[in-house]
């Protein structure tokens, strides 16, 4: 069995430890917080040990009546493989820990890609991260760009992507962040972070990112054009994309305007915290304009890099091919609807 430690237990991290406790093939050796929070109390709840990230703060969860087994040093001792989901920049300030413990690390798309040996995909470049010791699983949106473009590029061949990405301004959690009024160009100037994003995943590849900001909370919504060298029928096009375990094509006759009815078609479907995993691409928008394609999808953006934490796993340690990780993964975690 594989020994998981998950530091950094907030939104990615919560639902990567679960994601870890449904794998046949792992163990969660615990997760590290830096607080006793409702989180927290929800770790213990679950039977996960719970480590304390900050020594000076190791009285709190005294305080909060929260039993603590132990440092995190001691969880990253014990793992084959620790995934780090803490806020932005903080996984670099770890990545000397992990070192030290030689234990190899999994970071969030937050973290510089400048500071790892590799950026991760599951579906596009599996095999690419055996063996490395810091090893970047993409953002939400790149994840996505990602999942899509693999296929197409496989298939036909990608002249140019231009993507415009619809972000939403925080999680429903991020009581603080914004806008709460406004529709912003965010960054104004071209290209946004995703497109060089992407090429940590497709070095090669010719794509052009806009980003904007707007008062939501539920998913990310990307509008994308991809010119294609061999020219595929719209069919042919949502035949292959279909083939995709990580791509849900929202069928027309589900009437599913937007985030709010596909996070409402989730909740009714059972999905844990009513997360998707999956691209959600209306197969209606779906279109071929001589070589270009274009269509719409959605992001949820806390969860579709769970089941690549949970790839990057098996991949870093060479324990699995890429088909038989993510059939395993999708497998026990229930991903495709
Ligand atoms: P979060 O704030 O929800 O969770 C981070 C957790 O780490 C919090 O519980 C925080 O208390 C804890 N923490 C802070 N400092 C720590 C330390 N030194 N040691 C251990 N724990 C510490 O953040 P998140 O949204 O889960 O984001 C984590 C990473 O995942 C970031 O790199 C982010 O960019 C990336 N990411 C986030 C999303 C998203 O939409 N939320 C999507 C994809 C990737």
């Amino acid at each position: 069995m594989i020994q998981v430690g998950i530091n950094g237990y907030g939104t990615i991290g919560k639902r990567v430890a679960d994601a870890v406790v449904a794998q046949p093939d792992m163990e969660l050796v615990g997760v590290a917080k830096t607080r006793p929070n409702h989180e927290a109390e929800t770790a213990v709840e679950n039977g996960y040990p719970l480590y304390y990230a900050v020594d000076e703060r190791r009285d709190l969860f005294d305080e909060a009546g929260i039993d603590v087994a132990g440092p995190v040093e001691e969880l990253v001792e014990a793992s084959d493989v620790v995934v780090d989901a803490c806020p932005s920049g903080i996984g670099e300030q770890n990545s000397e820990m992990y070192a030290a413990h030689d234990t190899p690390a999994l970071y969030q798309g937050g973290e510089d890609a400048g500071f790892v040996d590799a950026s991760f995909n599951a579906r596009a470049n599996f095999s690419e991260v055996e063996g490395a010791d810091h090893v970047r699983v993409v953002s939400c949106n790149t994840t996505g760009l990602s999942r899509l473009l693999a296929p197409l590029q496989e298939e036909y061949g990608v002249e140019k992507a231009r993507v415009t990405l619809v972000r939403r301004g925080g999680d429903p959690a991020q009581s603080g962040r914004g806008p709460i009024n406004d529709i912003l160009p965010n960054p104004v100037t071209l290209p946004s972070h995703h497109g060089p994003d992407v090429n940590t995943i497709f070095p090669e590849l010719n794509i052009d990112t806009l980003g904007m900001k707007v008062p939501a909370t539920l998913m990310h919504t990307h509008s994308v054009n991809v010119q294609l060298e061999d020219v595929p029928s719209e069919a042919e096009v949502k035949e292959l994309l279909a083939g995709e375990d990580r791509l849900f094509l929202i069928p027309p006759e589900y009437d599913i305007d937007g985030a709010g009815k596909l996070k409402e078609f989730a909740m009714d479907r059972g999905r844990p915290r009513a997360d998707i995993w999956e691209n959600a691409v209306w197969e209606k928008s779906i279109s071929m304009e001589d070589d270009d394609l274009y269509l719409f999808q959605a992001i949820h953006q806390e969860s579709d890099v769970v089941p690549e934490n949970v790839d990057a796993v098996r991949a870093v340690l060479g324990e699995s091919d890429r088909e038989a990780s993510m059939a395993r993964t999708d497998e026990a975690l229930g991903v495709g609807f």
